[in-house]
């Protein structure tokens, strides 16, 4: 008999609180952290030597959209290579339940590739989604948020009618009914149908209803542009009033004439953390957000989900419209973005058309932008992904180095090879290091890696993990310091990070010597706030 299952010997500890590194091993049963200090190998059925390599908590995703993915390749792949070992998913206003008759034409557009594998949904109900995340054999922890969007559209459908009391009663419901099956909080897309059509007083209500929880409230803001302050303060009205911890999603200042809005921003919500309000952001390293083709659409068009669109795109009259809104507030929404800035991600239908820029497109094609983009979405059904180069490098740097920001991926598991997804999927926590805390100097190790650790775990109040510390779960990435490199590009997406060497999910080896193992240790965690 061991006295350990695992030891990891001679590694440099960086373990997720901030503090300055040391050296030291770790002794781990089962899937436990017992022992930091100096260990003889004897005593370990199994030993890794770490001798020069860094040893930190696994990476938490705080901002994730692998609720399709996740069902789709369990052992994510891209996420476990970056040395990720928790993934929050149920972002931006969208979880995959409750499925019900009001939304389930909806939901049935955005879990696509879920019906062409399974050919069925197999849940309804939150409770019996959670069901079905616990039983999946994944490579991965998993936190889950119940999304306002999927909530309301459960309850109103699609469209932009207000809800009455009893709606908003029923809503409040199904959010309580997440929570009390393990949800984290909830999240909010206020720029996606239906979640734009919700005034601040509705969300208010929604966020009382997890506050008892101890939930989060992650929020997609109404506007990331010129209106970025705008969005913080209603942001900041949420918390107060209904006294829940806001996560600011994605923080950026998007289209050239917000840049360096996120200065102020920044400030806002530093002045209000300092008055004792629970307030912080994440973000990720790159200078281009991605989201649906659709999203660049005004919300009237929007209105009534993907199939109405479709419907709508098909008037020229209405493409007409859609030209002048643009010509008038910019395209999507005084975001004031340029057809060469937005390029295609993912196409069901045109693969030709992946990592070309709309104005390449319309060029291509002899058509206007506008009657390009319409073509598109109409054949691939509203599953059109894009890319929209349209933040500064610099707005980039402060967000990310900024204490209250956490490191957040906003991508999704992957099928390897498919699309030309943006690099953030591959890429962003090992960028975080070579970028900018080895090459910029922007963060230092220890900080760096308290975003991608014990930030987000206090803030999800995950109390067993996000550090190095006995008693808390083994969850480990151990990397290269001098070689971890993301190599995931905008032209060729698709490549694994260098120099994470080992990973550790529950104290199962996951990844090792840079080659993941297959193993499904990960686990879907369920909050126990309540009472
Ligand atoms: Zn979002």
């Amino acid at each position: 008999m061991s006295a350990f299952d695992l030891i990891i010997k001679n590694g440099i500890i960086v373990d997720g609180s901030g503090a300055p590194p040391f050296k030291a091993d770790i002794g781990i049963v089962n899937d436990t952290i017992v022992k930091i200090g100096n260990l003889s190998v004897k005593e370990a059925e199994r030993v890794i030597d770490a001798s020069n390599l860094i040893v930190a908590p696994g990476f938490i995703d705080i901002h994730n959209h692998s609720d399709e993915g996740i069902f789709l390749v369990p052992t994510a792949d891209n996420y476990v290579m970056q040395g990720v070992t928790t993934l929050v998913i149920g972002n931006c206003g969208f979880s995959p339940a409750p499925i019900t008759d009001e939304n389930i034409d909806v939901m049935r557009v955005g879990l696509k590739k879920l019906l062409e594998k399974f050919g069925t949904i197999p849940w309804r109900s939150f409770p019996e989604y959670m069901k079905a995340l616990g039983e999946l054999e994944k490579s991965v922890n998993i936190v889950t948020l119940i999304g306002h969007g999927t909530v309301r559209s459960a309850v109103l459908g699609a469209g932009s009618a207000q809800p009455s009391e009893r709606d908003l009663k029923e809503m409040i419901y199904l959010a309580r009914k997440a929570m009390e099956a393990g949800a984290f909080g909830l999240s909010t897309g206020l720029i996606y149908v239906p979640g734009l059509f919700a005034k601040t007083q509705e969300l208010i209500e929604m966020a009382k209803a997890i506050a008892p929880f101890h939930g989060i409230y992650a929020t997609h803001m109404r506007n990331e542009g010129v209106g970025l302050l705008d969005s913080i303060m209603e942001t900041i009205t949420i918390g107060i009033s209904s006294g829940v911890s806001v996560e600011i999603s994605h923080l950026k200042s998007t289209g050239i004439p917000a840049w360096g809005y996120i200065k102020t921003a920044l400030s806002v919500v530093e002045n209000y953390a300092e008055r004792g309000y629970d307030i912080s952001a994440d973000a990720y390293p790159y200078a281009a957000s991605s989201t649906g083709l659709d999203a660049l659409l005004p919300p009237w068009v929007r209105e009534g989900g993907i199939l109405k669109l479709i419907e709508r795109l098909r008037d020229s009259s209405i493409l007409d419209e859609i030209s002048k809104e643009f010509e008038r507030r910019g395209i999507m929404e005084e975001r004031y973005l340029e057809w060469n800035q937005i390029v295609i991600a993912y196409s069901e239908v045109h693969k030709e058309l992946e990592g070309r820029s709309i104005e390449e497109i319309a060029q291509l094609w002899g058509i206007d932008p506008v009657k390009a983009i319409a073509r598109i979405i109409t054949e691939d059904e509203g599953a059109t992904a894009i890319i929209i180069h349209s933040m500064s490098e610099d707005d980039v740097r402060r967000a990310l180095a900024h204490p209250l920001v956490a490191i957040g991926s906003d991508g999704s598991v992957r099928r390897f090879g498919e699309g030309k997804p943006h690099p953030r999927n591959y890429g962003t926590f090992p960028r975080v290091i070579s970028e900018y805390v080895r090459k910029h100097k922007l963060l230092s190790l220890p900080e760096a890696i308290r975003k991608m650790t014990s930030l987000p775990a206090r803030k999800l109040r995950l109390w067993d993990r996000g550090l190095i510390r006995p008693g808390f779960k083994a969850d480990i990435t151990i990397f290269n310091y001098h070689s971890i490199k993301d190599t995931a590009t905008y032209e060729s997406p698709h490549n694994y990070p260098r120099g994470i060497e080992y990973v550790i999910v529950n104290g199962i080896i996951v990844v090792e010597e840079g080659r993941h193992t297959k193993a499904k240790a990960g686990r879907l965690l369920k909050s126990t706030r309540y009472r």
